[in-house]
């Protein structure tokens, strides 16, 4: 079994600035990733562009050069990539964790990982796992139609079909707004009475203005009641309305894998939050040597943390495990 230092579980943004930090204080690391690298980025919208400017999304010192102030997803999967190979990060991919055992034998702390092709042994453990993996569901009946997405990816293939788009934040107005000027002919079903405030502020007077001409046609303070192959239901203030529909994009959020935590033993508040337990100077949580990074530390909260406010987790973690001040970048 090979044993290291340091376990760091997740390839994203965040578990790639903490493998950064490990190589620097020379540790012997492994970052093992369940899918590729940055595996949540990969699966986000191919034409999504970042709010946060490139440089903010930097990690480890890295310069971020993109064509325009804000990058878009290719950009950013190419820095990624770039400073993974650049910089020679041991990563394993393709390879999820399991299952995670303290092993009482020695006096030290050791952890056991087991993943689904091996297992490993290391002193500590970061878990930067994100939020990106579980979908919120509607739990409405069809919800299990081949038409119907919670990853959308491109508008191209919806061209010339009816299309339903659940949400009204970024994700659904994204898909929205594409899927329609590719020729689809987009309705949207919307919970709240208005278009979400967190949109990115090019795209919500587009959507808003798309709406009000008629172009995009839009059902507020209602919900998706009932999927069928050719139909949907949709519950409104006036009713259920039953339109025609091909396909069903439903951007209604994800939710980090926070069963996994409980699993292992880190506890949970009590409250919707479901906020995991970690000191906020070292980010340990409850189970010694074992640390949270990046957006899985807020949470049900998925909103409150993302990259470039969560790079810093790194800079911590590893000041906590090598007990040395790390002055990093300009996080
Ligand atoms: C559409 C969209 C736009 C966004 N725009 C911005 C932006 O402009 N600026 C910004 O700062 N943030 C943005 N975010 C948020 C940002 O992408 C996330 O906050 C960021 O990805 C968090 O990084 P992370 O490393 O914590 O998690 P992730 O990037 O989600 O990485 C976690 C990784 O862990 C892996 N993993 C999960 N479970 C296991 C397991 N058991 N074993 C092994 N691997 C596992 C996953 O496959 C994944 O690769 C955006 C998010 C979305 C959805």
């Amino acid at each position: 079994m090979q044993h290291y230092d340091l376990v760091i579980i997740g390839g994203g943004p965040i578990g790639l600035a903490c493998g950064l930090e490990a190589q620097i204080a020379g540790l012997s690391y492994v970052i093992l990733e369940k899918g590729c690298l940055v595996n949540s980025l990969y699966n986000y919208p191919a034409n999504m562009t970042f709010f946060s400017t490139s440089d903010r999304l930097e990690i480890g010192d890295v310069p971020f050069v993109s064509n325009n102030a804000k990058p878009t997803r290719s950009e950013a999967l190419e820095y990624y990539r770039r400073v993974a190979i650049h910089r020679k990060l041991h990563i394993k991919l393709f390879e999820g964790v399991e299952q995670i055992d303290k092993s009482d034998e020695k006096e030290d702390i050791i952890y056991t990982i087991k993943t689904t092709k091996s297992e490993y042994q290391a002193q500590h453990i970061i878990i930067a796992t994100g939020f990106y993996d579980i979908p919120y569901l509607m739990n409405v009946p069809g919800e299990d139609l081949p038409k119907v997405t919670h990853y959308y990816e491109e508008p191209h293939f919806y061209a010339l079909q009816n299309v339903v788009v659940v949400g009204a934040n970024n994700s659904a107005v994204d898909a929205a707004l594409e899927t329609w000027r590719k020729g689809a002919s987009v309705t949207m079903v919307i919970r709240q009475d208005e278009i979400g405030n967190r949109v990115k502020y090019w795209a919500k007077p587009d959507i808003e203005n798309r709406i009000k001409e008629g172009s995009i046609k839009a059902y507020f303070n209602s919900e998706v009641a009932s999927i069928r192959p050719h139909e949907i239901d949709i519950q409104t203030p006036e009713g259920i309305v039953t339109i025609e529909n091909d396909y069903v994009i439903a951007m209604t959020g994800y939710q980090p894998n926070l069963d996994f935590l409980r699993k292992i033993g880190i506890t949970l508040s009590n409250d919707e939050i479901l906020k995991p337990t970690y000191n906020d100077d070292t980010q340990e949580t409850n189970l010694p040597n074992i640390y949270l990074a990046g957006v899985i530390c807020g949470g049900m909260n998925t909103h409150s943390l993302f990259i470039e406010n969560s790079r810093i987790h790194a800079t911590k973690i590893l000041q906590k495990i090598t007990g040395k001040v790390i002055h990093n970048a300009n996080y």
